[in-house]
């Protein structure tokens, strides 16, 4: 008889020649047990998903009492579902007054798409840009605005007018013109490493938008859902976007993503043509049920308002001569080192020493903290333990 580890190596795709295999037969808050009983602390949370920690009891009994009503009845948009209508009214609560209507999708890619369809349909016009080092989704749509050509070339060709500015550079934003549909950014770039802002940027980015009318789109898929210490990071940079997508947190651990936009945009996409953008899944009712009991849990246990003080225990001790730098935002850190030879050694050893962390897409030489919110502080302090153990462990 084969293993599931065999199975898994024949008979499910694999997108990667070193797949870590670890065979994880429960989780639970923030642990993962495998199936030899070996233990992990969860740094990264599935890529930033699961920001409540696995398995909490109040999004499993929002799973179980929606899935007694009904899961699937309709393909997206026709039917009025209780579960839909109450998350977009709470997400519509939290955000300012014209990003007041919600599309659920699938995925965080297919929330990109959306938002790409809906910019063109709105202004007109066919042009996109995007940051270099963006991540915004792996369909060709998406990928389309990735920012970086290793992981773009060999799907050649792409959509036309698309192109990347440099984040963070005031010069490029003159490419910015009035054949520009939507300017697409996440406003911390998180797989390039967790890289903020720079002062004034995002203003002088969202002034250039309005002086050439191309929309402003903000990719909060992985910041969005308190883990950078607020809701959404663009509440505290003072600028507001057009069109918001989320994903990832969103659905407490099942699949969900959203883009939102003022009323009058979205009505783009149900006129000439109708159906504008048709999603089978997107907006399922218990993934919905899932993300609305996540995010009240986020709010009722004050999740997002310690989480500056967390922040601070990981700067204050992750210090060690092979850390050249800790960029932090909440609880999204890069962990910064010489070399990815070295940071995947520490990613190996950390494994090996019961902590789960990883890498970034476009940063190989940083480390990616981003554990459940609801890690404790007596926890941060042990995984920082372990980590700084491992840059010291012997290969
Ligand atoms: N945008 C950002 C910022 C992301 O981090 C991701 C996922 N890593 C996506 C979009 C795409 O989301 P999904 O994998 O759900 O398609």
């Amino acid at each position: 008889m084969q293993s599931n580890r065999q199975i898994f190596l024949q008979h499910l795709a694999q997108t990667s020649a070193t797949p870590l295999m670890l065979e994880i037969v429960k989780a639970q808050g923030i642990y993962l047990n495998d199936a030899e009983g070996k233990q992990y602390m969860d740094l990264i949370s599935g890529i930033s998903v699961s920001n409540v920690g696995h398995a909490h009891p109040k999004v499993i009994d929002a799973i179980y009492q929606q899935s007694k009503k009904f899961s699937h009845l309709m393909v997206y948009g026709e039917f009025v579902q209780y579960p839909q209508t109450q998350f977009a009214e709470f997400l519509a609560n939290k955000l300012p007054q014209h990003l007041n209507c919600v599309y659920f999708t699938n995925s965080g890619s297919e929330a990109t798409e959306g938002a790409m369809k809906l910019a063109k349909r709105f202004t007109g016009r066919a042009e996109i840009i995007s940051m270099k080092k963006a991540y915004h989704g792996s369909t060709q749509g998406a990928l389309s605005l990735m920012g970086d050509e290793y992981f773009k070339s060999a799907f050649r060709p792409l959509l036309p007018a698309t192109t990347q500015i440099r984040f963070n550079c005031f010069d490029d934003l003159q490419f910015i013109t009035e054949k520009t549909a939507a300017v697409f950014t996440e406003p911390i770039q998180a797989e390039a490493g967790v890289v903020l802002p720079t002062e004034g940027y995002l203003q002088a980015l969202r002034n250039r938008c309005d002086e050439v009318g191309a929309l402003l789109v903000f990719d909060e898929i992985q910041t969005g859902g308190g883990r950078t210490g607020s809701w959404f990071v663009f509440e505290t940079m003072n600028v507001v976007p057009d069109v918001l997508l989320l994903a990832k947190s969103l659905g407490g651990g099942l699949p969900l993503g959203a883009f939102i936009s003022s009323h009058e945009m979205m009505l783009s996409l149900s006129n000439n043509p109708v159906l504008g953008h048709i999603t089978t899944f997107g907006g399922n009712a218990v993934c919905c049920a899932a993300g609305l009991a996540a995010w009240k849990v986020i709010d009722d246990e004050h999740l997002i308002n310690v989480l500056g003080e967390k922040q601070t225990i990981f700067q204050n001790l992750l210090i060690h001569r092979e850390i050249k730098a800790v960029r932090c935002s909440g609880l999204l850190i890069a962990v910064e080192f010489e070399t990815e030879k070295k940071c995947f050694d520490v990613i190996q050893r950390c494994l090996k020493n019961g902590l789960l962390t990883d890498w970034f897409l476009f940063a190989s030489n940083c480390l990616r903290i981003a554990p459940p919110l609801i890690i404790s502080k007596q926890e941060i302090e042990k995984a920082c333990e372990i980590i700084l153990k491992s840059i010291d462990d012997e290969p």
